[in-house]
């Protein structure tokens, strides 16, 4: 390892070896932080920036303890981190967002019981463990309705739709192992949305909070697709996202960066509201765009928070912006490179790649973002210069 960019400083600690990671170890970098990074993968995307890498499995409690007590802090990219291995970094310092976090947002059941707890508008749920459970659980609820493992689920893995109770014996059978074991899940009311939103938040160690958004979602085959900023939702209800964001941080008493994804309902006699779906104790895909389109990425804010330095008092939306994600259906059957040059120098638009040498449909490989006069045409540039990478 290089010397210490700084005398006294040691590394900061990333767990997690994904685009996630490499972004954080971006980030640190301009604040002349190194990062050690511990990841099974010896050439990951976080590897690959890293000052310092350990390469081992996340339940190896003797190469974490190692790291731990290499770095000044750790953080992660990925929230199913083990818990006996956050408990681990924690015994050599701090672990930002902290395992109470951790915990809660690794199981639904947790997630939705301290969201309720603490105020916060979620759609109706079940906890179910059977199918006798879950066919109680939907005469309950009604029909339809979004059956979710409790553990372990991401990018719409791990959950399907019921549309009547004729569907409970299929639906339970899907999203089981198909061992013999019951895998507990939760059944929710399915929301009428006209607009999925998030909201980045960051606490610092001294109680300094900052939010951005919220930025607006577009998914496709349950993958982001498209983020935009500002959400165009209008002044009150996206005043509205924010607080419940801040509901959120605070309940957690949290220090470092967490997303908050939500519902926009559509209008009833209440109006429009905001229902928080899941949170994600780490930067978010949706905040890709805060690198260009803010003075103060949510990576940024990662390093800020663990290196317990300050937050500035709002992270400085610089101009409206969009961001596309670059799946590996971008590349050629045969695994051809984009046309990179075909987007090189176009005003606004910043490419950024992962480094994952082998593209896969629906692997994220990189993404664009577009800042522009508004979010409307920050989509279409952003949109479009996806589409000349693939010409
Ligand atoms: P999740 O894994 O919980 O983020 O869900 C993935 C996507 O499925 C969300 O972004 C929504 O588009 C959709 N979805 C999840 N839960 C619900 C729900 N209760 N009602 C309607 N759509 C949902």
């Amino acid at each position: 390892m290089q010397e210490p960019s700084r005398p006294g400083l040691r590394p900061l600690g990333m767990l997690g070896g994904g685009q996630l990671g490499r972004m954080f170890v971006q980030a640190a970098h301009a604040q002349g932080r190194e990062v050690h990074v511990f990841s099974p993968d010896a050439d990951g995307p976080a590897a690959q920036a890293a000052d310092a890498h350990t390469a081992a499995g996340y339940d190896d409690l003797d190469a974490v303890r190692r790291f731990a007590a290499s770095v000044d802090g750790v953080s992660y990219e990925f929230e199913n981190v083990p818990a006996a291995t956050a408990a681990a970094c924690a015994e050599a310092g701090p672990v930002r967002p902290g395992g109470n976090v951790l915990a809660v947002a690794q199981d639904r059941r947790e997630e939705k019981a301290f969201l309720e707890g603490a105020g916060v508008p979620i759609a109706p749920w079940a906890a179910v463990g059977s199918e006798a459970e879950l066919a109680a659980a939907g005469r309950r609820l009604g029909f339809p309705c979004v059956l979710k493992t409790a553990r372990g689920g991401y990018d719409g893995k791990g959950q399907r739709v019921l549309h009547d109770a004729a569907e409970v014996p299929y639906a339970w059978a899907d999203l089981q192992p198909g061992d013999g074991r019951e895998v507990p899940c939760v059944l929710e009311a399915r929301v009428d949305f006209q607009a999925e939103v998030s909201v980045i938040a960051a606490r610092d160690a001294h109680g300094g909070t900052v939010t951005w958004g919220p930025i607006a979602n577009s998914h496709r085959n349950h993958i982001l697709d498209v983020s935009a900023v500002p959400a165009g939702l209008g002044d009150a209800l996206e005043a509205e996202a924010v607080a419940v964001a801040e509901q959120v941080v605070a309940a957690f008493e949290l220090v470092g960066v967490l997303c908050v994804e939500c519902f926009v309902t559509r209008s009833d006699a209440s109006g429009p509201r905001i229902l928080v779906n899941e949170i994600a104790p780490r930067p978010h895909n949706s905040g890709h765009l805060t690198i260009e389109a803010y003075e103060l990425s949510q990576f940024a804010a990662q390093a800020l928070c663990l290196g317990g330095g300050r937050l500035p008092s709002s992270p400085g939306l610089r101009r409206p912006a969009a961001m596309a994600n670059l799946l590996g259906d971008v590349w050629g059957k045969g695994g051809e490179p984009p046309r990179w040059d075909a987007i090189a120098g176009r005003e606004g638009v910043t490419v950024h790649r992962y480094g994952k040498a082998v593209a896969r449909p629906g692997r994220k490989m990189g993404h664009v973002t577009a800042l522009a006069g508004t979010a409307h045409e920050a989509v279409r540039n952003a949109v479009e210069a996806r589409a000349a990478l693939r010409a």
